[in-house]
């Protein structure tokens, strides 16, 4: 696997490969790589000559500066298991890379997600989005890829980052690809590696309830599966919902009445201790 830890590096390389036309699937990531983000590289070697992996850790994207300096940060790992997933190239540019200090501000008014970014993750982390937006953006245009993978488990940001690559008319096919779970069921993260082992046990219970919320479908309204899913994920000790909503799967409107929508996803954001873990299911399309 080769290593770019800088633009111009990447770029030379580019540059050659481009006159073989040879195309380029793109994965990016914050490091603490898991299964969930090496099935993304699987993905990618299938359907591309070149897979491209990035790793950084983007502070635009975190309101919160400690969840920022908390944040798994595990290079030699993420660069052994990117060779055993046979990933041919590694973005990992330095923070001065990315956000030059000379560098005009962005205008970040340019793009407007509408509800897309107002809604859940939109509302609970305010300014999130945008940080995302500026930074796969800035992504797109260096790797320059035919296609990028991005997990259903962040399934808003996946929304947002078509809505994002339509605007821009970039040439770019994004494909969304399936959550990878633990055998218990919870969604694999990195953040999962900053869970006590309390938290860890207790934690499964986000998936188990979201598909026990699937199976009442028929009976309940949505009003009443969300307020269940609440009370059954807070009854937990180490378990905190910050939101569940249920919402229109292609526009993310939430919606009240099940005949509202073609199809719909319900997601949710809990806090276990002071960890943030989030998790969707598609409950019909
Ligand atoms: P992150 O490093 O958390 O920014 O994630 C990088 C990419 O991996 C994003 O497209 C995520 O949606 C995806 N991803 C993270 N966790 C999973 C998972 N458990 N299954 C599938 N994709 C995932």
């Amino acid at each position: 696997m080769q290593i770019f830890y800088n633009i111009a590096a990447y770029k030379a390389w580019h540059a050659k490969l481009k006159s073989k036309h040879a195309s380029i699937g793109f994965v990016a990531t914050m490091g603490a790589l898991h299964q969930g983000h090496l099935s993304l590289i699987a993905s990618a070697n299938q359907e591309n000559e070149c897979s491209v992996c990035s790793i950084y850790v983007n502070p635009t994207q975190f309101n919160d500066s400690g969840d920022y300096e908390k944040y798994p940060r595990i290079l030699d790992d993420d660069i052994a298991a990117l060779e055993k997933q046979n990933c041919d190239v590694l973005f990992a540019p330095e923070s001065g890379e990315m956000y030059p200090a000379n560098e005009e501000e962005a205008p970040r008014s340019k793009l407007n997600l509408g509800v897309l970014a107002e809604v859940m993750e939109g509302e609970f982390r305010p300014g999130h989005f945008d940080g995302v937006v500026t930074i796969v953006e800035k992504l797109f245009r260096i790797i320059q890829p035919q296609r990028a993978y991005f997990g259903e488990k962040d399934y808003q940001q996946l929304a947002v980052i078509r809505k994002m690559n339509q605007e821009f008319g970039l040439p770019i096919e994004i494909i969304g690809c399936p959550t990878i779970r633990e055998n218990d069921g919870l969604a694999m993260s990195s953040r999962n590696l900053l869970l006590s082992s309390a938290e860890r046990t207790e934690a499964s219970a986000i998936y188990r309830l979201l598909v026990k919320s699937k199976e009442q479908l028929k009976n309940l309204e949505v009003q009443q599966i969300k307020q269940r899913l609440i009370d059954d994920i807070n009854r937990f000790e180490t378990l905190d919902v910050e939101y569940i909503e249920i919402a229109d799967a292609q526009t993310l409107k939430p919606i009240d009445s099940w005949d509202s929508a073609e199809s719909a996803v319900c997601c949710v954001a809990v806090l276990s201790g002071n960890v943030r873990l989030i998790d969707n299911i598609m409950l019909y399309n």
